[in-house]
């Protein structure tokens, strides 16, 4: 029985937002340090705790979260034969190979900032005023066109509506 290419790509994908996000760690050990050399119990200690909840529970969490969910939606994709992972400075892709119909490429486009509104607005639910909150809210901007999510969006759903209503 074949692998499916998700599972092939998560080390991969694993490992390149880990070294995405290791600056992030860098500064909230910094922080710790910081308070921990300054023996602070004050403010400092206050400011280390809500820069380490910001950086690693909500920048980075919902970065890898946001690939997981594409890759997720990816897995559940029958003709993917197999999934690259593109990392450049300012953006990490997931690109398949295979055969990948419309609506497939406009499921796995909307998964990722989708997951992010509904665990978003669970979060919004329990703690309104969190930063945290908002940093998975804001995953919705990726539909805009000029990211990745929000072209691929536009591109299958345009083919999608040519294939539903020929010439
Ligand atoms: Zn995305």
């Amino acid at each position: 029985m074949r692998r499916n290419p998700a599972a092939d790509a998560l080390p991969c994908l694993l490992r390149v937002v880990a070294l995405s996000v290791s600056p992030l760690l860098i500064v909230v050990g910094g922080f710790w340090a910081l308070a921990a050399v300054l023996e602070h119990d004050g403010w400092l200690y206050r400011l280390t705790c809500d820069v380490g909840a910001f950086l690693i529970g909500g920048v980075a969490a919902s970065y890898l979260l946001h690939e997981l969910a594409h890759l997720g939606g990816l897995a559940l994709c029958g003709g993917v034969r197999r999934i690259r992972v593109e990392n450049s400075r300012w953006r990490l892709s997931l690109t398949p190979e295979g055969e990948m119909g419309a609506r497939s490429a406009l499921l796995v486009a909307l998964v990722g900032p989708g997951t992010y509104l509904l665990f978003g607005g669970l979060l919004y639910m329990v703690a309104p005023g969190s930063w945290i909150t908002w940093c998975y809210l804001s995953h919705v901007v990726f539909l805009v066109p000029a990211f990745g999510d929000g072209r691929t969006v536009i591109v299958s759903t345009r083919a999608l509506i040519t294939r539903s209503h020929p010439g």
